[in-house]
């Protein structure tokens, strides 16, 4: 892990040992500072005022150019390294990003996306606050804090070494206090977090609220939250001001040190007074150091578990990646093979199944080359399952899925997923314009087939009313269109993509029937020459389908036209009769 984690300075190696260098620079000179006050002064005393003014021009010039090269490295330190971090984040998140990419739909069955984005916004920011102020504390700090008890040790070691204890005994209070405020800043990120997720929830499902007349629920929800985090900010803010306090009165205790004990060695003939002043000068230049340094242990812990957090994520290796020799699937025919496919979702099961039973049990099914098939069956019997079997969004525990004779295991994913149109009732569009939610289908589309694809899926019409047209932006996921609407966007989508094989998978069920009539009509249209599954919740909607296989308990259980289920009298029947002489069960299909 630290060598993936020095892996990203590589790229900005060049700024890292900038860094270090005005760094080093810049503790230097804070520490030369108080030396060359105290050459100065002290030449007042034992050489007289005309030696000082002999080489006041000199001192003079010299620290100008010194404070000079400070602010250069000042700077540096504080603009270039923050740059630094800013880029190790990016590069960072774009890794992320990238792998996220990469997983598949099982990964995002057991990971919410809450998570998700705290990985990459909130651990990103810890890391990187870590990667570039750590190295630059630590030199800083280090050596100006080590070098100024070198020359204190020099010019008086009994002064020193008093100031050594009461620094040692004020660190190792400061630590605890540190520790204390480490848990105090823990239950701060808890609370913070819970007001994000409350206020997330609530606005994201603002339409039930309102439609519950929930508000005062949700605002007594939110201000106990809001409430709990004020507490936690309450109690932050207690124990930083003793940390402060604690700072400054070790601040306060080596100067009471200084001027009792150095006034005694004065006194004794056993210091100057320019020594004295001298020690007062190094005071102010480790008290803060000694605070950062202390406070940096937080630092350092929050980055090593956020770059942890975030490497767990870079070392899970996605579940399905493309066999080594997979080539481009070639769809001839789009005749798709399902044979004795079983198969279980293997992290988290839903619903009241039989866990020993699998989702898919031993299915077979043949679907002809540009025929439409409809998958009826009880709610949860496993038919969005075996529709998402074929894209290849799991991978099957036993049989085989073929398309045109080809496993899907062997070809490339990216053709797989060209080759088959997917749409399903719960549409989602991106945040931008219509023609780029269209386009989406095919990134290089002309305006002309993006308007000809919204034309066969009935809704060129409307996109034309609408005051800018295909330029209109349709909200976050799509909410200024309606349910119908979307769903005609996400057809034309589909009609854009052009695939060989089409998946509906419910694509009209949410719909009220006027919208879904508009829309049945497009799809009839979409399916017109392509290998098509549909899931359909309303039975009238599959009427037309070639063939209907009704799946129950993850296997098909039988197969036929319309009237020839019909005839047999089994469960398609039954479930017909249901819809359309109003029998009620609780087994109605979905
Ligand atoms: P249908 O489409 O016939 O209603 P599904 O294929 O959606 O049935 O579901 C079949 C079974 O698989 C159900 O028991 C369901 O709870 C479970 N299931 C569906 N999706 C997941 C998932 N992503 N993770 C775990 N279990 C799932």
């Amino acid at each position: 892990m630290f060598r993936r984690f020095v892996a990203y300075y590589g790229p900005q190696k060049h700024l890292f040992i900038a860094d270090t260098v005005c760094a080093l620079v810049l503790a230097g000179i804070d520490l030369a500072f108080p030396i060359i006050l105290r050459g100065l002064t002290g030449g007042l005393f034992t050489e007289g005022p005309e030696a000082i003014m002999g080489s006041l021009a000199f001192v003079a010039t010299g620290l100008i150019a010194m404070y000079l090269v400070r602010t250069a490295c000042k700077y540096f330190v504080s603009a270039q390294g923050h740059i630094m971090g800013a880029r190790m984040e990016s590069k960072m998140r774009e890794d992320l990003f990238d792998q996220y990419e990469r997983f598949c739909f099982s990964y995002f069955d057991r990971v919410n996306s809450g998570d998700m984005m705290s990985r990459v916004v909130n651990d990103l920011f810890d890391i990187c606050e870590g990667a570039h102020h750590l190295p630059e504390w630590i030199i800083i700090c280090g050596i100006e804090i080590i070098g100024a008890f070198v020359i204190l040790f020099t010019i008086a070691p009994v002064l020193a070494g008093v100031m050594a204890l009461i620094t040692a005994v004020f660190v190792a209070i400061m630590v605890r206090q540190n520790l204390h405020m480490r848990a105090v800043f823990a239950d701060n990120r808890r609370k913070i977090s819970d007001v994000n997720s409350q206020l997330q929830d609530s606005l994201s499902g603002i339409r039930v609220v309102k439609s519950f007349a929930n508000e005062g629920t949700e605002r007594a929800k939110f201000r106990r939250s809001n409430e709990a985090y004020l507490g936690s900010k309450v109690a932050q803010y207690h124990v930083m001001g003793n940390y402060q306090a604690t700072s400054a009165l070790m601040t306060g205790a080596l100067y009471t040190a200084i001027v009792v004990l150095g006034g005694y060695l004065i006194a004794t003939g056993n210091m100057s007074a320019v020594d004295l002043a001298t020690f007062a000068l190094y005071i102010s230049l480790f008290a803060t150091p000694i605070e950062t340094l202390v406070n940096s242990t937080e630092t350092f812990q929050k980055a090593i578990a956020g770059f942890k957090r975030m490497d767990e994520v870079l070392a899970t290796m996605p579940d399905i990646v493309d066999a080594p020799d997979a080539r481009p699937l070639e769809v001839r025919d789009g005749a798709i093979e399902y044979r004795d496919v079983c198969f279980s979702y293997k992290d988290v099961e839903l619903g009241g199944r039989d866990p020993q039973r699998p989702v898919i049990d031993h299915l077979t099914l043949s679907i002809r080359p540009g025929e439409t098939i409809a998958l009826v069956g009880p709610s949860g019997g496993g038919k969005s399952t075996t529709c998402s079997l074929l894209p290849r969004f799991y991978d099957i525990d036993a049989g085989s899925i073929t398309i045109d004779g080809q496993d899907v295991r062997d070809v490339t994913q990216e053709s797989l997923r060209r080759a088959i149109g997917l749409v399903q009732q719960d549409v989602y569009l991106f945040d931008g314009s219509i023609r780029e939610n269209i386009a989406y289908g095919r990134p290089d589309a002309t305006d002309e087939e993006i308007e000809e694809a919204a034309r066969r899926a009935n809704i060129h019409d409307f996109i034309c009313s609408l005051p800018d047209g295909y330029d209109t932006v349709v909200g976050e996921r799509g909410s200024r269109l309606s349910g119908g609407q979307k769903q005609r966007v996400a057809i034309a989508r589909v009609f854009l993509k052009d695939p060989a094989i089409l998946i509906l998978d419910e694509a009209t069920s949410a719909l009220d029937n006027e919208s879904e009539e508009a829309v049945q009509e497009s799809l009839e249209r979409l399916a017109q020459d392509r290998t098509t599954i549909i899931i359909a919740h309303r039975l009238s909607t599959i009427k037309n389908a070639d063939e209907i296989a009704t799946v129950e308990r993850g296997r098909v259980v039988e197969r036929g036209t319309h009237e020839e289920l019909l005839a047999r009298g089994g469960t398609y029947a039954r479930y017909y009769r249901m819809q359309f002489e109003g029998v009620r069960a609780k087994d109605v299909p979905s």
